[in-house]
């Protein structure tokens, strides 16, 4: 039985700013100590249910943020700053279930910490099909056009809520309550670390229950920039449909095109600030 592994880092029980997630920051290697035992805790807890192969995509930042001999279960491991699929990096039809591990809320959630919709610059909110979608639910279209269900998420309760919309059933490990944007209350690293690999466990267990998402094709993706630079440049993409000022839409009976398309406007739009 094999896990593909999503990997972000905001999520994290304990993290609450840029500098304890981003490469070069003062604790950040202390912090991605912290992710892996969070990452090595869903591996374990999903061995204990038979798993026996797994992938992790790094998908935070520059996405090489771990150390892969650190990682449990022979896991394979997916890094580096340029994957065309993302944060979903790796996922085909070959395997049986999903994690998402130390996601974190959508932009315009409120209050959630370190929340973002793939790019904070430029993006204030996504929609699918007229839901508001974090990162998690943009990532379901990807869990859609391969038929494997997402079965577990990790990160703070606006995360688990968000993820719910769009994978019903879905179960969560909440390892923190946020309070802020730039603050939150965490369980301790090894409380967090337990009821991730319990979660795991119980979320391999019942697989044959789990759920495809809910996202019905043909799918509309809609987002609302934070600047008009960022609507005009997404709309010169095939495809993708100015309708406001601020805003443009994607509608596609694929969902993996659907998904390429938003990841090719991340890649568009985030020229202007770098
Ligand atoms: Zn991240």
């Amino acid at each position: 039985m094999k896990i593909f592994i999503s990997s972000d880092m905001e999520g994290t029980a304990g993290v609450v700013d840029w500098d304890q997630c981003i490469a070069g920051g003062a604790r950040y290697d202390y912090y991605t100590g912290l992710l892996t035992h969070e990452i090595n805790a869903a591996i374990e807890g999903a061995m204990q249910a038979g798993a026996t192969e797994f992938l992790v995509n790094d998908a935070h930042s520059k996405m090489s943020n771990l150390l892969p001999d650190a990682l449990a279960g022979s896991a394979g491991y997916l890094s580096g700053r340029f994957k065309p699929m993302y944060m979903m990096q790796g996922l085909d039809e070959s395997f049986d279930a999903i994690f998402l591990v130390s996601y974190h809320g959508s932009m315009g959630s409120n209050g959630s910490v370190l929340s973002h919709t793939y790019f904070p610059q430029g993006f204030a909110e996504v929609s699918i099909n007229g839901v508001v979608a974090g990162e998690a639910g943009i990532n379901a279209l990807v869990a859609k056009a391969y038929g494997v269900p997402i079965v577990l998420v990790t990160g703070d309760a606006t995360t688990a809520e968000e993820t719910e919309r769009f994978c019903p059933g879905i179960l969560a490990a909440v390892v923190k309550k946020s309070v802020s944007r730039f603050s939150a209350e965490s369980l301790h690293p090894q409380v967090a670390c337990d009821l991730i690999r319990e979660q795991a466990r119980l979320a391999v267990e019942g697989l044959q229950y789990a759920r495809e998402t809910t996202i019905s094709v043909p799918a509309t993706l809609g987002i609302r920039f934070r600047s008009s630079d960022y609507a005009e440049l997404a709309s010169r993409i095939a495809g993708v449909v100015r309708t406001g000022d601020l805003a443009a839409t994607i509608t596609d009976e694929d969902p993996l095109r659907l998904y390429r398309t938003f990841v090719t406007i991340v890649l568009l739009c985030r020229g202007l600030v770098e």
